[in-house]
């Protein structure tokens, strides 16, 4: 079983930990709800910058985890709020190659947007996956930097395994917009540590801390580079046998959600 541990909030990744594809995963919900009555603060985290963190919120509901918008760290909000914070930027007009979630994050952090025509007029450029993804928007991502609007992006995930196969993530469409500029975007998604930084700072008062993840080169990776202690849970994309020669290595292996629900609260 392990040891005890000993933490006050936890940043916790959905897919594979929580969920797997659309359906919950054996008992995630009960230790939510375990971990809760403790009195430690949980924070759901999320590459996927497509979907609102409302939504993300009503999927938790939906799974009876009860959560608002303020419990859901998307990489749309992640990058919505590290552009925010970076002040050579403030009120910039940017294009967002992204869905309309993720545009909503851009204008709630107090900046302009720029329709695809008006390409020359942006100042950055934020790209995010999303399905309605086409060639007049690469078009348009392309002429904005061409014309020297700064690159940023939600993520690098080439792609996310779905129960119908794998779906393109930010990582392909962000390549495309790279190789027509030649430019490398900024990234604040996992494994960049500034999703972990952010998420962080959501959690006022909280001084110990751990990222709960499926994968090691996007949730442990990206907790260890910022300064976070990383668990790991195999209920995702990490199987036991994976770990025989891990890096990065993290500082907690649990089976799952419940395991660790069980450690913390022992
Ligand atoms: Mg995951």
């Amino acid at each position: 079983m392990g040891r005890h541990l000993d933490y006050d909030a936890l940043i916790v990744d959905l897919d594979g930990v929580v969920w797997l594809g659309g359906r919950p995963i054996d008992g995630a919900a009960e230790a939510v709800a375990k971990l809760r009555a403790q009195g430690i603060r949980l924070l759901f985290v999320t590459n996927d910058p497509s979907r609102s963190r409302a939504d993300q919120a009503a999927r938790l509901a939906g799974f009876a985890i009860p959560a608002s918008p303020s419990d859901v760290m998307t990489a749309a909000a992640a990058t919505a709020r590290f552009l925010a914070g970076r002040r050579e930027l403030r009120g910039a007009a940017a294009l967002v190659v992204g869905s309309p979630a993720f545009q909503q994050e851009i204008v709630d952090a107090g900046f302009g947007i720029v329709p695809h025509a008006g390409a020359r007029e942006a100042e950055l450029v934020v790209v995010g996956g999303h399905e309605q993804f086409d060639f007049a928007e690469l078009r348009a991502a392309t002429r904005a930097v061409a014309n020297g609007a700064q690159l940023f992006a939600a993520g690098r995930d080439r792609f996310v395994p779905t129960e119908d196969g794998p779906e393109p993530a930010t990582g392909a469409i962000l390549a495309a917009v790279e190789t027509a500029t030649g430019v490398t975007a900024t990234v604040v998604g996992k494994p960049e540590p500034y999703m972990f930084e952010i998420a962080r700072e959501a959690l006022p008062g909280c001084e110990r801390l751990a990222v709960v993840g499926d994968t090691l080169a996007s949730d442990i990776a990206g907790a260890k580079r910022a300064g976070l202690d990383a668990i790991l849970v195999l209920t995702g994309s990490t199987t036991a046998a994976d770990l025989e020669d891990a890096e990065p290595v993290p500082d907690h292996v649990v089976a799952d959600l419940p395991q660790l629900a069980a450690r913390i609260c022992a």
